[in-house]
């Protein structure tokens, strides 16, 4: 049967170019980063290359980035740190409702240390309002932590006019850049970031790699403690052969970015126009100037996720909730929790399709299809 992948916000593949440049790495390059002799060098060329390519990424300097386990390391290290480092300063922070559990379970978290934190509310479309940001700013916010863009309806946060907004506020500015790295071209001076997460496994780098960027200047506390890796803000021998991984997935990121966001938005419409035809009723999430080139969640009236995502998986379509994944299960949706309510019909009814390497124009028509099929089955009257 043939079977099509569209759940890369989850996880993508990892790129062919990415497996080359690890394996010398994992057959030659053992030696620890942090030992003198030529074999502990190599390896320190290597994640010192590294560091370089991931810093140009986003106009950043090279001892701004710290390697870390992946994008849920990155949040905690850059909420919890700052908490601990800040709280002489203020014990307020502020988030929005729709981040992923990295930031939300981190935050409440701080709650029961004595930390005070705002969620966000959203609009319809994810959206957080620049108002309620500034209004919930105190002489006691030490943080603010918004995400770049959603990864289960794809909205994109307006970045740029938070960052202004809080140039002159001692609270620093984190967001989870996960799912958008990649696909924007991010400055973060421009931007006004102080902190950022990425991922590599989501842009078809290896899993269990990431780093956080940490701006020149602002003060935050480890998590670990141990050598004095990455300059004493991560203890530990680093995954050399991940970041070798990371830095090639960044590289292509870097390269074919765009030339991706464009192509991800057709396959957008091309899954529209095969459901007008097919006269399946749909409505997409969330809004299409706002979001994530490669993440379309779409409710379809009358169904149910469970029944959906099990008939498209049958059906060779590889879809998700979109939520954040619970091993084995689907967890109900607190993003569209919190852009309808939690009476709306769409909680229940709404999947996630979202695109990334080695899709094709021909395997988005036959989902398309295959979901159509599908939706009519589970809509039919009895
Ligand atoms: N933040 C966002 C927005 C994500 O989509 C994910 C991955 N689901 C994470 C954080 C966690 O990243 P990782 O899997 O690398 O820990």
């Amino acid at each position: 049967m043939k079977r099509v992948y569209l759940d890369h916000a989850a996880t993508s593949p990892m790129h062919p170019a990415v497996i080359d440049s690890m394996l010398p790495v994992m057959k030659e390059g053992f030696g620890n980063p942090s030992s003198i002799h030529q074999f502990g060098r190599k390896t320190r060329h290597y994640v010192d290359e590294a560091r370089n390519i991931a810093a140009k990424a986003i106009c950043a300097k090279e001892n701004e980035i710290i390697f870390t386990s992946g994008g849920t390391e990155a949040d905690n290290l850059a909420i919890i740190g700052v908490a601990r480092a800040n709280k002489n300063k203020g014990t307020h922070i502020i988030t929005t409702s729709i981040e992923h559990h990295a930031v939300l379970h981190t935050c409440e978290q701080l709650e029961k240390e004595g930390f005070k934190v705002t969620y966000l509310p959203v609009d319809e479309h994810g959206l957080v309002k620049m108002e309620d940001v500034s209004d919930a700013l105190t002489d006691e916010t030490i943080l603010v932590t918004i995400m770049f863009g959603n990864n289960e309806v794809g909205t994109v946060q307006p970045m740029k006019e938070i960052g202004e907004l809080l140039k002159d506020h001692q609270a620093y500015f984190h967001t989870d850049a996960v799912q958008a790295f990649g696909l924007y071209s991010i400055d973060v001076n421009e931007l006004g970031i102080d902190f950022l997460s990425m991922s590599g496994h989501k842009i078809n780098g290896p899993k269990g790699v990431g780093f956080l960027y940490a701006k020149n200047g602002t003060s935050f506390a480890p998590l670990s403690y141990g050598g004095e890796q990455e300059r004493k803000r991560r203890a530990g021998t680093e995954n050399v052969a991940g970041i070798v991984g990371l830095k090639t997935a960044i590289e292509l990121s870097v390269e074919q970015g765009a030339q991706k966001a464009v192509q991800y938005l057709e396959f957008k419409q091309l899954m529209k126009e095969v459901w007008e035809r097919e006269e399946v009723r749909f409505e997409i999430n969330g809004t299409v100037e706002h979001s994530l080139p490669h993440v379309m969640n779409v409710y379809f009236p009358g169904t149910n996720v469970e029944s959906l995502l099990v008939n498209l998986d049958l059906a060779g379509v590889a879809v998700s909730s979109g939520s954040a994944c619970t091993a084995g299960s689907i967890d109900p949706s607190h993003v569209l929790v919190a852009m309808f309510g939690k009476d709306s019909d769409r909680i229940a009814s709404s999947i996630r399709f979202s695109f990334g390497l080695g899709n094709t124009k021909e395997e988005i028509i036959h989902a398309a299809e295959q979901t159509a099929k599908v939706v009519k089955r589970l809509t039919r009257k009895k």
